[in-house]
């Protein structure tokens, strides 16, 4: 047995490198009878490619064409859900993108500190709730969908799926949440003035020509990524 064993890891070694050599002489000539086939078929795959680029390049370009277009569902924007892990929770049922957590605590405070109470009344929402939003109470309130749109943004189409989004109240006037009147109170006062301090700004303005006038909605832009995600809402703007 050792010596069977012996003989076969010499042999072995042996056997491949007298095949590979005789193989590699005879690759070579084949390859010098057919380079000029080889060439042609080496330039005519470079061609195709430089082909297929050129068209890949064009589509991107309608592709971008066509995002400047609108994307638009009964007047909102469509919106990604934020990966769960940048998520955090800075009150109970509020979760917040993790980029705007410091700055909307921070603005609560500065709030505060002159006599102005803001409450947080929706953050973070997923696209199943609002889901459940969108098309429960449009059939509680008999609207139609297009009607329904102009107060409550489609799933997939909210900007709170993203985490960047803030539904404010004023902490001294709850009858004012979610209301028009919400422009009346402090709460709203002190945010026209300071909000932009604090990288937040309204999303849906009194002219606003698709979706009614929110003043409660806000949204964060003070991250590279907050702005690439509402990059094309502001150049609509
Ligand atoms: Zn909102």
């Amino acid at each position: 047995m050792e010596q069977n064993k012996d003989i076969n890891q010499f042999d072995i070694p042996l056997a491949k490198r007298t095949y590979l050599s005789n193989t590699n002489s005879t690759l070579i000539k084949k390859l010098l009878i057919l380079s000029p086939f080889l060439f042609l078929l080496f330039s005519t795959v470079v061609w195709r490619l430089v082909k297929n680029i050129e068209l890949r390049t064009l589509d991107n370009f309608n592709f971008q064409a066509e995002e400047n277009h609108d994307h638009r569902i009964l007047g909102h924007l469509p919106y990604n859900e934020i990966s769960k892990e940048k998520l955090v929770l800075i009150e109970p049922n509020i979760e917040v993108h993790i980029d705007m957590r410091d700055s909307l605590l921070k603005m609560r405070e500065e709030a505060k500190k002159e006599g102005v109470y803001l409450v947080f009344l929706s953050g973070y929402r997923s696209i199943n709730l609002q889901n459940d939003i969108f098309y429960n109470l449009k059939s509680i309130r008999r609207q139609e969908a297009a009607e329904r749109a102009r107060v409550s943004a489609p799933p997939g189409y909210s900007e709170h799926s993203t985490g960047f989004a803030i539904d404010i109240g004023d902490a001294t006037q709850r009858d004012t949440d979610f209301e028009t009147e919400f422009e009346n109170t402090d709460a709203f006062k002190w945010l026209k003035k300071n909000a932009a301090k604090f990288h937040f700004k309204l999303s849906f303005h009194k002219d606003n020509k698709y979706i009614d006038y929110e003043p409660w909605h806000w949204r964060y832009e003070g991250s590279i990524e907050a702005l690439k995600v509402f990059e094309t809402s502001n150049r609509e703007l």
